[in-house]
């Protein structure tokens, strides 16, 4: 773009557009879940055998047999056409991050020369997208392409303009995964039945345990005009060149700051369309960053919770764009300011509606929600490299370990009275310390538990997995990533720890021991056990890092070796043990991140060396010419003496840029060599590996020199939207 077209850009996006206000005569209450195929709608809309057969399938997991599948179809049809729905599709999440759909007419030949609208129980159910182009990490060879989409009948059916949303997990033709739904599903029923059979040592009457997520999904809004005169932000997600505006967050004037009104008018627009989609939004602020905001909803069961917080993510691109903005979801789309993450609020459930991570009232409450806490921790211990594999990638790398975010070590923040409760459990001897009436309970305070109310007053922004009260707030998500790889890792090691936990109390218990003392026994080791865990401290110090390891925490900080967790042998054996994943799942999941890894990289780096080559080094040498002219002129206009000094200044900003140039030059070369080489090398963990050892570091170096030249060169002559035009949101 020509230096004019910037500045017309600019001012296009400064100019006061108009705010489209949503108009809205009808409370949420009303609203809320008008286009989802809810147990209302069910009930409206199916006959009562197979609404209560659907009840059952949803609550109990039964399997939904082919008749009562042609019948939920039937009813959803007319639901659907009363909306002037046409299409339906399935809407799963492969391993591209995002979703997929193909849609399909609810038409069918009558066979007497006509059409007419159908839609079956089998459509409903399953089908078999052509499944080459997804991600399989070498599961599947293109020959045998065939994937299935089956139905998810726990998150209900939505209608997004005329079209059916299936939720469906998709998996090949052999049986393996190739989403993360099915593997979250399996998660969720693992930490299910574990969490359950504990559960009950303490309330026999629980039948199911549930996990819950609450999700806070950050991202920031730039105006399209300037999103679009960007190509590093329209290929990447994120600006890969750019030099600190003067003024950015140092004033902390943003966060919870009044919402500006163009933003507050997406923001109700957005909330709306999400609430009709069954989404509980609840909070919206301006977040840390200038342009930066966050939407929470409120917590829902996991599954749910990952499906639309994929579709909300989708949601938000379109509100968006129709509010003249871009929403970036990339997890640093800007250096030097905040990046964008999303907290994972964790904690599981009783269906008799006890939150298991959260103090309770009686004796028995308090050494449950001892017991879930601390065996958490001893899952979160066990795996606390696989949770940070879980959430790395090549666009959260940029946050975490940074020095704004959670370090790249998983440890867990307690806070003073939880930890004061569980070293004082750690050391006294008496098992009958939960018994109200006993002396050493009064000593241990325990029983006092519901009463500290356990709060947020010490929160610790810095530990990545927190203890909040009633959950534990997983911090290190990344803002893009879809929620249900860090879900899966997190519910399945707690299964694991839980299971293991059971294991070791019931052998105690059929040695003669009471119940509840075999209990404490247990979890008295296992306090002990996962203490190097617990992490109070500043996470961003560090001595923390030094401290970590010592402690054997995973300290690794690149991420294609972070990823080699998900091959380790503890890896392998719980998610075998638990039946989440088989070997070759887990191998295929690790090589698609690998891939993804470098692959990033890569398109950043084409990228980054085009705008280098095409943008910044023509403007510079142009500008530095002009500034050649100049010296030439006042040579011939003042006697050599006045010349000299006159020019001294010019002289040295050409010699300035000249370095820049010649240092950008000639680095971007080196960094296409080392594309070059990396892409020759044979697995693809050593080409992530290489990218991240040799061309990551480059496109940090040159960046360097461009944003150094972007403070010498003429405003007029630069080619793309500076950070101070793109950060404030007019
Ligand atoms: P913060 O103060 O951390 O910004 P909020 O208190 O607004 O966050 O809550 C963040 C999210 O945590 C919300 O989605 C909320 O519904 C969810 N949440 C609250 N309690 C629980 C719980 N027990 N389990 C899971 N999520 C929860
Ligand atoms: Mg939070």
């Amino acid at each position: 773009m020509s230096s004019t077209l910037r500045f017309q850009v600019v001012g296009e996006a400064f100019r006061k557009k108009p705010i489209e206000v949503p108009n809205c005569e009808e409370r949420p209450s009303e609203y809320f879940a008008k286009y989802v195929f809810n147990r209302q709608k069910m009930f409206k809309y199916l006959p009562a055998k197979v609404y209560k057969k659907m009840c059952d399938v949803i609550d109990n997991g039964t399997t939904l047999d082919m008749a009562t599948a042609d019948a939920v179809a039937e009813g959803m049809k007319k639901w659907a056409m009363e909306l002037g729905v046409t299409h339906c599709t399935h809407w799963f999440q492969p391993l591209t991050e995002g979703t997929a759909e193909k849609h399909d007419g609810f038409v069918e030949h009558d066979w007497k020369g006509g059409m007419v609208e159908e839609f079956t129980g089998k459509e409903l159910v399953q089908q078999e997208p052509d499944a080459s182009s997804f991600p399989s990490g070498g599961i599947r060879s293109t020959f045998e392409a065939r994937g299935y989409s089956a139905w998810d009948p726990a998150s209900p059916v939505f209608v997004i303009g005329d079209t059916l949303m299936i939720p469906t997990v998709f998996i090949s033709y052999t049986g393996e995964a190739l989403d993360y739904k099915a593997p979250l599903k399996k998660a969720l029923k693992a930490v299910n039945e574990s969490a359950t059979a504990v559960a009950q040592y303490f309330y026999p009457e629980v039948k199911k345990v549930i996990s819950n997520l609450g999700w806070e999904q950050e991202y920031f809004l730039v105006d399209e005009s300037l999103y679009a005169a960007r190509p590093d932000l329209l290929m990447t997600g994120r600006t890969l060149m750019g030099h600190d505006s003067a003024k950015n967050q140092q004033m902390d004037d943003h966060y919870f700051g009044s919402i500006p009104t163009r933003v507050a008018a997406f923001m109700k627009d957005l909330e709306m369309q999400a609430l009709e989609l069954g989404i509980p939004c609840k909070t919206r602020h301006n977040e840390v960053a200038p342009n930066q905001f966050e939407l929470a909803p409120i917590f829902e069961e996991t599954n749910l919770a990952v499906d639309h917080n994929m579709l909300i993510m989708g949601l938000m691109k379109k509100v968006a764009r129709k509010h003249g903005f871009r929403c970036l979801l990339h997890e640093k789309p800007f250096a030097g300011i905040n990046g964008s993450g999303k907290h994972n609020n964790w904690s599981l459930a009783t269906d008799t509606g006890v939150l298991l991570h959260g103090p309770g009232k009686t004796s028995v409450d308090n050494l449950r929600f001892i017991t879930f806490i601390v065996e958490t921790l001893m899952a979160v211990y066990k795996h606390n490299g696989l949770l940070k594999a879980s959430i790395i990638s090549a666009t959260n790398a940029h946050r975490l370990g940074a020095n704004e975010a959670p370090p790249a070590i998983v440890s867990s923040f307690l806070g003073a009275q939880l930890a004061d409760v569980l070293a004082k459990l750690e050391k006294s001897e008496d098992e009958d310390v939960f018994n109200l009436a006993g002396k050493q309970a009064k000593q241990l305070d325990i029983p006092q538990i519901p009463e500290l109310h356990i709060d947020n007053t010490d929160r610790n922004r810095t530990s990545p997995f927190a203890f909040t009260g009633n959950r534990f707030e997983f911090r290190a998500v990344g803002s893009q990533a879809n929620c249900a790889a860090a879900m899966i890792v997190l519910n399945t090691a707690v299964a694991e720890a839980l299971a293991d936990f059971k294991k070791r109390v019931d052998a105690l218990i059929e040695g003669g021991m009471d119940k509840m003392k075999a209990i404490v026994k247990v979890v008295r080791e296992d306090i002990k056990t996962c203490k190097p865990i617990h992490f109070d401290g500043n996470g961003y110090s560090d001595e923390w890092k030094e401290e970590a390891k010592k402690r054997g925490l995973d300290v690794e900080s690149s991420a294609p070796i972070m990823f080699d967790q998900y091959l380790a042998p503890a890896t392998k054996e719980m998610f075998q043990k638990m039946n989440v994943f088989q070997p070759a799942e887990l191998e295929a999941r690790n090589e698609i991140k690998l891939e993804n890894y470098y692959k990033k990289i890569q398109i950043e780096s084409r990228i980054f060396g085009d705008l280098c080559l095409n943008h910044i080094l023509p403007v510079a040498l142009r500008y530095q010419s002009a500034l050649i002219d100049n010296v030439f002129k006042v040579k011939a206009t003042f006697p050599e003496a006045t010349a000299d000094k006159l020019n001294a200044n010019n002289l040295k900003l050409v010699e300035k840029i000249s370095e820049h140039c010649a240092f950008i030059t000639e680095n971007v070369e080196t960094m296409r060599q080392a594309r070059k080489a990396a892409n020759a090398m044979g697995s693809e963990r050593d080409k992530a590996i290489a990218y991240h050892d040799n061309v990551a570091p480059l496109l940090e170096s040159i960046r360097y020199h461009v944003d150094h030249l972007e403070l010498v060169v003429d405003d007029e002559l630069w080619p793309l939207p500076k950070y101070r035009e793109m950060l404030f949101i007019r």
